[in-house]
């Protein structure tokens, strides 16, 4: 479904991604690891438009797209998941859903917000999405939270959501178990693998090796810029290399 294809991307000569290709399948869960610094996040900008390529392609759905801006790649149904800023955590959890839509539909809507009928009947559709998210994600009891006030497991959910909210094909998701408490985490993997089950991609950067044996289908171990090897969760754990270029040793 997503392909990466000898991406490569320097950063005043040091090469943060070298050479590097993936290739992520369809309706799977696909973990993204490797030691502090291999590139992962790089990498991830770089699928999602917030990069631009110095060579190498980007492939969705058979399309190529690395020449989008980032919102573009949004509407072919690739979404990335961001934590939430600053400035969001003023806003209630139910407001950070709603956002999400209505950054989409773009200017013009904003411009009369308030003014015209089809926007009202537009923003009651997305209001209605929103309480939808808010209950699969169990957070309808913090709906009119301030964002800032939820707790970091809420936050990661709350993410998963901003994420659901444009419906994507295919969810980047950035360290899903970071920072969250063990139950919170159990409730984040199983969304996820819910997810999944409902056709839904994903591709996720964790630490937490837990939660990559728990549900990934596939793990992909990055080092140095590269693409170090892939495999099963089993096969990567167990693999010479990958404890090499997690330990040094
Ligand atoms: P990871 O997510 O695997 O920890 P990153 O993609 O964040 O790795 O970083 C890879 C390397 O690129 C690191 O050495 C990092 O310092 C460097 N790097 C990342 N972004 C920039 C940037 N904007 N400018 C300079 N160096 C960067």
């Amino acid at each position: 479904m997503l392909k990466v294809k000898e991406a490569v991307k320097e950063f005043n000569g040091f090469r943060a991604v070298n050479r590097c290709s993936i290739d992520v399948p369809a309706n799977k869960i696909t973990g993204l690891i490797g030691p502090n610094g291999a590139g992962k996040t790089t990498l991830f900008n770089l699928i999602s438009g917030g990069l631009t390529l110095d060579t190498g392609e980007v492939w969705f759905n058979q399309e190529r797209i690395d020449q989008l801006p980032a919102h573009k790649i949004v509407h072919k149904g690739l979404y990335r998941t961001f934590q939430i800023p600053r400035a969001l955590e003023k806003m209630t959890t139910i407001e950070n859903l709603m956002l999400v839509p209505a950054n989409q539909l773009g200017e013009k809507i904003w411009n009369s917000w308030f003014r015209n009928k089809q926007v009202k009947a537009e923003e009651q559709k997305i209001k209605a999405r929103a309480e939808e998210v808010l209950g699969f994600l169990e957070l309808t009891h913090v709906k009119y939270e301030l964002a800032g006030n939820l707790s970091v497991g809420q936050k990661k959910l709350l993410e998963l959501g901003r994420a659901l909210m444009s419906d994507p094909d295919m969810i980047l998701l950035d360290e899903p178990a970071a920072g969250v408490n063990p139950t919170l985490m159990k409730k984040i993997a199983e969304n996820i693998r819910k997810l999944q089950q409902q056709g839904k991609t994903f591709l996720l950067i964790e630490h937490n090796m837990d939660l990559i044996m728990d549900i990934c289908d596939k793990v992909i171990v990055m080092n140095n810029g590269e693409h170090l090897i892939e495999g099963t969760p089993q096969e990567v754990r167990n693999n010479k290399e990958v404890l090499e270029a997690y330990l040094g040793v």
